[in-house]
């Protein structure tokens, strides 16, 4: 069973009365789900010095879960200045806010600055000379590119835009020692969807050993290592979930190894995105039109501006038919939005029970990177988020939009310039 198996069965009972309340079509998120994760989380690495998992905002970037991440002890990775503004909204201080952006704009130092500042972590050896203020404590976002392999999705480091270079490194310390800055992080993110968890430990492996590197050669002492985000969740039902067991045992024992060799051991810092929230919301719409032409296609009332995945990616993602799910009869079909792109398909090809109009589709495991990657194309509005709290309570956390808001920008003074 997916994670979001668990979702969809405490969602069963009282699906059509949150549907009769709310309307199709939504994302609706389980808190119980999330913080369950996010404690298992805890409990992994709780003989890891320091580990705190800093939430990916842009997953899910509500500010509704955000407030849960804090209760949680989480802080929030952001990478742009509204994600920054967010998670301050949510309560968050200097120590809480990991600063991971890349072409780094002047505004976005500025306002990473602000409010008492928040951890930077820098993308590039000339963004110190840049920086308007070196803060006491700087991480650098590192890129081993031939010394290691990507994984499938992110790619070769080697063309990632992402991170200083191995020969860049230590310069960049010093550099930034230069500046005045006296407490040291180090950062890199090399995967997504990675469901192997060696991976992250090899990650993990390769990071405390450049701090161990440096520390020697260069006198500097690591105040944290931050391996990224890119744990992976099962989007498919064969699919295993990464061992989060094994992967911490496997990272303790490296820092157990490093505070032997080094004398001092940094804190362990993570950035899930997916792996906390992705497996713990689902969307839900209803089938409104069927077709049968050369294929069946199923049409629904939401689009790719609710989820994108599917389209850009070819990302899979689980569908089950409410009320139906024991269902024998299965037929091919595509299920489609009415976007005018031949990719705005949630299944293509997907053996289903034979759906009907006024039919409730879930479309499972679109916790992370679904309403926030929506967009407008085509006038299509994106749709509203609920909440399924702990107390058994349904909560709009996020209206629908509306013509109004897509609307907004063309409400301006005119401006005529005569060059
Ligand atoms: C996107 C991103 C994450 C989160 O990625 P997930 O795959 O959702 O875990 C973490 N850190 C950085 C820097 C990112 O860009």
């Amino acid at each position: 069973m997916t994670m979001s198996g668990a979702l969809e069965k405490r969602l069963k009972p009282i699906l059509k009365d949150i549907v009769d309340h709310f309307g199709t079509p939504f994302h609706i998120y389980d808190e119980t789900g999330i913080r369950d994760t996010g404690q298992s989380l805890i409990n992994s690495f709780s003989k890891v010095n320091g580990f705190r998992e800093y939430f990916a905002v842009k997953a899910l970037p509500n500010f509704h879960i955000l407030t849960i991440m804090k209760d949680m002890g989480f802080g929030f990775d952001c990478s742009s200045i509204p994600e920054l503004v967010l998670s301050r909204k949510a309560g968050a201080g200097p120590d809480d806010i990991m600063f991971t952006s890349n072409n780094t704009s002047a505004e976005e130092f500025q306002m990473a600055a602000a409010d008492g500042g928040c951890i930077l972590n820098l993308d590039d050896i000339s963004l110190v000379d840049k920086v308007p203020v070196m803060p006491e404590l700087i991480c650098f976002r590192y890129n081993p590119g031939p010394r290691r392999k990507g994984n499938i999705i992110i790619g070769n480091p080697v063309e990632a835009k992402y991170g200083v270079s191995h020969n860049q490194l230590a310069d960049a310390y010093r550099r930034a020692s230069d500046r005045g800055a006296s407490r040291f992080g180090l950062h890199a993110m090399l995967a997504s969807n990675e469901l192997n968890y060696e991976y992250m430990v090899e990650t993990t492996k390769m990071l405390l050993d450049i701090a161990e590197w440096v520390s020697e050669n260069h006198g500097v002492a690591f105040e944290f290592i931050n391996i990224g985000g890119g744990l992976g969740i099962p989007y498919r039902p064969e699919e295993k979930q990464l061992n989060i067991n094994a992967m911490a045992q496997e990272i303790t024992e490296l820092f157990s190894r490093f505070q032997k060799i080094c004398k001092y051991t940094p804190a362990f810092y993570i950035e899930s995105g997916r792996y906390m929230t992705g497996p713990h919301g689902v969307l839900v719409v209803t089938a409104i039109n069927r077709k049968e032409t050369y294929r069946t296609y199923v049409g629904v009332d939401a689009c790719m501006s609710s989820l994108m995945r599917p389209g850009i990616y070819g990302a899979y993602h689980h569908i089950t038919v409410h009320g139906k799910e024991e269902d024998k009869t299965s037929e091919t079909v595509d299920v489609v939005g009415s976007l005018c792109e031949n990719n705005d398909k949630f299944a293509i090809q997907r053996q289903l029970p034979k759906i009907d109009d006024g039919d409730l589709l879930m479309i499972h495991d679109t916790g992370a990177h679904g309403h926030a990657m929506g967009f407008n194309y085509n006038g299509r509005l994106r749709p509203k988020e609920l909440l399924l709290k702990t107390d058994g309570t349904v909560e709009l956390i996020r209206r629908e939009e509306t013509m109004e808001d897509h609307f907004a920008t063309l409400n301006f003074k005119p401006d005529i310039f005569k060059p």
